[in-house]
């Protein structure tokens, strides 16, 4: 990863949101877009853009997401870089919706903030859901398939994230549509993975002193907005 160094005097604030798949990283980060106008990098939405426009970064992933295992880190590293680069100047608060999921991952954020944004202000916040609880969730989950929203709904009538028209996306009225990795056996790998990690890059936060924020995201969106206000201190907003 080469970037010139930071040029901008500007504080750029960075809340990395670490959860299971399904535990609502991609529905809180877009809350957190419309309500508090601030910028979200979802790798999986990047991961899913590269294979829609068939790129061969696309061609490289396709088949390891519908599997449920993860991107190579190197790969996955270039593209937040290229982003943050491109972001340069623009966000003041950028939410990682999935990044960092390893602690390669974790170690080249480190270094990328170091060496080329050094006035990053650092917030870590793990979102708390239990598996059975997931696993209900993302067998309910539909996404638009238009590659530049990919908004998130469910099919449960009554909730709050159906849609206002059936299977129509509310934002661009786009096709909803299942996630090819949203199968239970996908998901359940996908847990796996992830709880794998999630014990070292705890590990890795704490040998870093960074405080790890915890939000518990068994309860409507809503809710977990507010308490996601109140504990970043964002209240008086
Ligand atoms: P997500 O939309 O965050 O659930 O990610 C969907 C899939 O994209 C994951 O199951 C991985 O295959 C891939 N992916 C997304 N983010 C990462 C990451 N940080 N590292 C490796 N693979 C990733």
């Amino acid at each position: 990863m080469s970037c010139p160094s930071d040029t901008s005097s500007s504080a750029l604030n960075v809340l990395i949101f670490l959860g299971a798949p399904g535990a609502g990283k991609g529905s809180l980060a877009e809350k957190c877009v419309k309500e508090l106008g601030f910028v979200q990098l979802s790798t999986g939405n990047l991961c899913r853009k590269h294979i829609a426009d068939r790129t061969e970064i696309g061609e490289q992933i396709d088949l390891i997401i519908k599997s449920g295992r993860l991107v190579p880190d190197s790969l996955i590293v270039d593209m937040v870089a290229d982003w943050f680069e491109k972001q340069r100047g623009k966000a003041s608060t950028v939410i990682l919706d999935g990044f960092p999921r390893t602690i390669a991952q974790a170690e080249a954020l480190r270094k990328l903030f170091k060496e080329n944004f050094p006035t990053v202000r650092l917030s870590v916040i793990k979102l708390e859901i239990s598996d059975d609880v997931v696993i209900n969730r993302l067998c309910s989950r539909i996404v638009c398939e238009n590659k530049a929203c990919q908004a998130v709904y469910s099919t449960v009538s009554g909730s709050q994230l159906a849609p206002k028209k059936p299977f129509t996306c509310d934002l661009c009225e786009g096709a909803l549509i299942v996630r090819a990795d949203d199968t239970e056996e996908s998901v359940r790998k996908r847990l796996q993975i992830y709880h794998q990690h999630e014990h070292d890059l705890l590990d890795f936060y704490t040998s870093i002193e960074q405080l790890v924020m915890k939000l518990s995201v068994e309860r409507p969106l809503i809710e977990v907005f507010d308490e996601f206000v109140r504990i970043m201190g964002l209240d008086d907003r």
